[in-house]
């Protein structure tokens, strides 16, 4: 048993940026192991997707094949998965913590009798035992703990996106391209896709922003995003919000950042009324520069920010915003 077995996840770009992550963080445990880096590619955009897989760092691609995974089915998937699993017999399975990948993970780790990583944010090999070691975040991202898999079974990690800065692509790297079919037994596959309904959202997708503008409880309502919409259009960024206002409804669960929201790394992270609680934090700790504007000299946030306001958002944002607007025009 040996080599690392990536689950990758396809977009309708090609390859998705956690599938990138997921090598790269397969290529630094092979580092320490020398083990061959594996990537499974299920369904119909999988040979479009392969060499970039490879210059991202795999050596091997599987390009699974099977009519079943035309849907994004997760009976059907980890069926697929599990027989890539029988045949490179990995050491290691690394999933993204995605909807799929949160999935897909406890349940490939069941089947085979062995526990699973959770929300991983760094990963070693231990030299003794040549095991895994992994970092998580718990009790509500307050200490990082670090775990690793007694026994010599399967290794099953499910990894946080962005915590692995993905390899720059190199056309050079070689590699060999297997096309699978796993033979699924239609009878796997427990329930139907009924409909697809797409998101639809202007601009910046928050996880790749540059610039994210965030709101939260000191906002006061629905309304006062407006402003902060206004601020991203000016630098071409993202809106993002506390699960605070989440959970009151001013605005949708999609633009949560923090532990149990979306991990954004931006360049520069601007907070309005963002107490900067420990789970919030854990999704932004990444941002190059924080702004925060608060007008509790006290609040959590500052002590993460590089640049602070103490004051009242009302007072502060019009003028704040003006002047980014010179700026950005001259
Ligand atoms: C298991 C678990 C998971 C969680 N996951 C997340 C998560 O993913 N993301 C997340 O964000 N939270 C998460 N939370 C909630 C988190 O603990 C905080 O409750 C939340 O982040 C607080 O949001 P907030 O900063 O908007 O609100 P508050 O903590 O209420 O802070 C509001 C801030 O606004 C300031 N303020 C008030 N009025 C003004 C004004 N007029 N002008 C300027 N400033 C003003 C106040 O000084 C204060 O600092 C989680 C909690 C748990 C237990």
């Amino acid at each position: 048993m040996g080599g690392i077995l990536v689950f990758g996840e396809i977009g309708q770009n090609g390859l998705q940026s956690i599938t990138s992550e997921l090598l790269a963080a397969a290529r630094g445990l092979s580092a320490g192991s020398g083990d061959e880096v594996t990537v499974a590619l299920l369904g119909s955009g999988a040979d479009a997707a392969s060499q970039d897989a490879i210059a991202r760092g795999a050596d091997k691609v599987y390009s699974v094949q099977d009519p079943l995974l035309e849907d994004p089915q997760a009976d059907a998937q980890l069926g697929a998965f599990e027989a890539v699993c029988i045949e490179v017999k990995p050491s290691v399975a690394l999933f993204g913590r995605t909807p799929v990948g949160r999935d897909l993970g406890p349940r490939l780790a069941f089947r085979h009798g062995v526990g699973v990583a959770q929300d991983c944010i760094e990963m070693t090999t231990d030299s003794a035992t040549g095991r895994v070691v992994a970092t998580r975040p718990v009790y509500g991202g307050n200490a990082l703990a670090k775990v690793t898999f007694p026994g010599d079974g399967m290794q099953v990690l499910v990894v946080r996106p962005k915590a692995v800065e993905p390899l720059g692509a190199d056309s050079s790297r070689t590699g060999e391209v297997v096309t699978f079919n796993p033979g699924l037994d239609p009878s796997i596959v427990r329930a139907r896709l009924v409909q697809t309904v797409r998101q639809e959202s202007e601009g910046v997708r928050l996880e790749d922003a540059v610039v994210v503008v965030g709101g939260g409880r000191g906002i006061g309502g629905a309304e006062a995003f407006e402003m902060l919409h206004e601020l991203a259009r000016i630098l071409g960024g993202a809106v993002g919000a506390s699960r605070a206002v989440c959970d009151a409804g001013w605005i949708d669960h999609s633009y949560q950042v923090g532990l149990t929201g979306k991990t954004i790394t931006p360049d520069i992270y601007i907070t309005v009324g963002i107490s900067g609680a420990s789970q919030h934090m854990a999704g932004c700790a990444a941002s190059k520069n924080i702004v925060a504007i608060n007008r509790d000299a006290d609040a959590n946030i500052f002590k993460a920010a590089s640049f602070g306001v103490v004051g009242d958002w009302k007072n502060v944002m019009p003028s704040f915003i003006e002047t980014v607007r010179e700026l950005v025009n001259s």
